[in-house]
């Protein structure tokens, strides 16, 4: 099989992998249709190492792709409760699956080591993919492959920070940032209640925004998004923002947009910022969370959310691609302003 490998500088290739049989306690998934996230775009613009890139130590290259779905095409000796056909999502890690965390489904955060599928192991953008049957999430009959690509990190990360946030009907929540995780935080922080106000430079961004249930957009390349964001709540600020720009100067401005006593995720990866800490934080008594992704719990949590509200993720998918185009596909992303693609199979 062919699967894509990210060789920096903004290049890629599409190299030949024996498939994948199962060993011991794993399956093989017939990918059906494999996510691009924005977290791709690090290792895709390296210079050298891609695992490197995301922070991850790894070895040789693999195949590219975390948001894999399909359904269970080989199932290896001693897996039970998984079935050939099975339509499923894959959390994108393994650690040691004994440890506290791994147990409680969070195995990004093994101190025993873990493997990044897609980074420092092979992941979606190939027609098979190895893992764990641990790592298995269940697709929704409800939802779509591309959906449960898109919940398989972008979609179900937004999620994970709007949890933090405990956003509900009560908040004003504005995202800053209106990518595929952006967007996805303002349809589903909607779908949970709450006043959406999306903040982005984006016109196309915006448009989409509003389409997902922002009350009302910011233009931050027009309008200060802090003094816009008091203006359209009585001076008072937001109950909860969210950056998923990893932009310094969101950052700042998520802070600082913040209402006393309110809360701030930061999702947006990479960067350095400067806060002032005493004036802008402790001051208003803000609660900061650092969000990264979701637990494979998470992960099924929010496939179900979106299933049962009819969360509109499908109108996220605004770019479908075969393996042959993935030069043209990663082009595009890297410059796109709007929506998201995925490789379908
Ligand atoms: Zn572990
Ligand atoms: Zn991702």
């Amino acid at each position: 099989m062919r699967g894509v490998v990210f060789l920096g500088e903004r290049k890629l290739e599409l190299r030949e992998f024996a498939d994948p049989l199962p060993g011991p306690g794993e399956v093989v998934i017939a990918i059906k249709a494999s996510g691009m996230c924005g977290s791709d775009l690090h290792p895709y613009r390296a210079r050298g190492n891609a695992a490197a890139a995301l922070g991850f130590a790894g070895g040789g290259p693999v195949i590219a792709g975390h948001e894999p779905c399909g359904v269970v095409a080989a199932v290896g000796a001693g897996v039970t409760d998984v079935s050939v056909g099975q339509r499923v999502m894959n959390h994108h890690y393994a650690g040691c699956g004994r440890c506290a965390h791994c147990r409680q489904g969070w195995s990004q955060l093994c101190p025993n080591g873990f493997v990044v599928y897609g980074v420092t192991g092979h992941g979606g953008h190939a027609p098979f993919m190895k893992v764990p049957a641990r790592t298995l999430v269940s697709l929704p009959d409800e939802l779509s492959f591309e959906e449960g690509a898109a919940i398989s990190c972008g979609t179900g990360t937004a999620y994970g920070a709007l949890k933090r946030l405990d956003v509900s009907g009560r908040d004003t929540l504005a995202v800053f940032g209106q990518g595929p995780v952006g967007l996805s935080a303002t349809m589903l922080g909607r779908a949970m209640g709450a006043r959406v106000i999306a903040i982005d430079v984006a016109p196309e961004r915006l448009a989409l925004a509003r389409q997902f249930g922002a009350e009302t957009v910011v233009n931050a390349r027009e309008t200060d998004p802090v003094a816009a964001l008091r203006e359209l709540t009585h001076g008072e600020g937001v109950e909860t923002a969210m950056d998923c720009t990893g932009n310094p100067e969101a950052r700042v401005a998520a802070v600082r947009s913040a209402t006393t006593w309110g809360r701030v995720a930061f999702v947006g990866e990479g960067n350095t910022t400067t806060f002032d800490i005493s004036q802008d934080m402790i001051r208003r008594q803000l609660t900061i969370h650092a969000s990264w992704t979701f637990s494979s719990v998470g992960q099924a949590e929010c496939a179900r959310f979106i299933a049962d509200r009819k969360v509109p993720l499908d109108g996220l998918l605004t770019h479908r691609f075969t393996l042959d185009q993935a030069d043209e596909a990663y082009r595009l992303f890297d410059t796109q302003t709007t929506g998201k693609g995925y490789f379908a199979f």
